[in-house]
């Protein structure tokens, strides 16, 4: 099997190539081909699986074939996570000059601020700094995502996100795909899948 085979795009064979990826792992041989076929995912998959780059590669092809504005939001429950996740869209992204954007904690707002005012692609978040911008930030808004990705939801619907994740679930198109991947299935995360997925594929390694 090769990303060819899955049917990704040769722009982003050639950022894959150059990371050294040159074959898809079992996350992204069961993932990538439903999702460019438009399905929601249900992924459970351990960190190390190659779990990020099963979305992330379809979210830069539909993005490569529908260039436009604010195209997708993910949400993680650490800062490292989110930092990790919008790193592999900045190295899978490079052949096509996707912008993203970080907004976590600990982080001076401001300068997220600006960052958003330069209209990025993706943006990576955590709950509470997203939904802060969402209030604060001029212009900000999320009605023009087509993709959400929930990562690690175990951890992202702990006790502490959960109010956060249903108020971004409020605000976020109707008309979207969405990812939720996570290590374990708990039913916390049942409930998240209920509440935000449409007949989701569900794919595990
Ligand atoms: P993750 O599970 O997303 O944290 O990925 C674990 C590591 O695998 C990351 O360092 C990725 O860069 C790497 N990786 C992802 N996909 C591939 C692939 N198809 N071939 C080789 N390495 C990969």
């Amino acid at each position: 099997v090769t990303f060819e085979s899955l049917g990704v795009h040769p722009q982003i064979i050639d950022a894959c190539n150059k990371l050294g990826f040159s074959k898809p792992k079992e996350i992204q041989r069961e993932s990538i081909p439903w999702a460019l076929k438009g399905r929601d995912i249900i992924g459970l998959a351990q960190t190390g699986s190659g779990k990020t780059a099963a979305f992330v590669i379809p979210v830069l092809q539909k993005l490569l074939e529908a260039p436009q504005g604010l195209f997708c939001l993910a949400l993680a429950p650490t800062r490292e996570l989110a930092y990790q996740i919008a790193d592999q869209f900045n190295a899978i992204g490079s052949t096509i000059g996707v912008k993203t954007c970080v907004l976590v904690g600990g982080i001076d707002s401001m300068s997220q601020s600006l960052a958003l005012a330069k209209k990025p692609h993706v943006v990576v978040g955590s709950p509470g700094r997203v939904l802060h911008h969402l209030e604060h930030t001029k212009g900000f808004n999320l009605r023009s995502i087509k993709y959400f990705i929930m990562d690690e939801a175990d951890r992202l619907f702990s006790a502490d996100f959960e109010e956060e994740v249903n108020n971004i679930l409020k605000v976020i198109p109707k008309e979207r795909n969405t990812f939720l991947f996570s290590a374990t299935m708990t039913s916390k995360v049942a409930k998240l899948q209920r509440a935000s997925l449409v007949n989701p594929v569900k794919v595990q390694v």
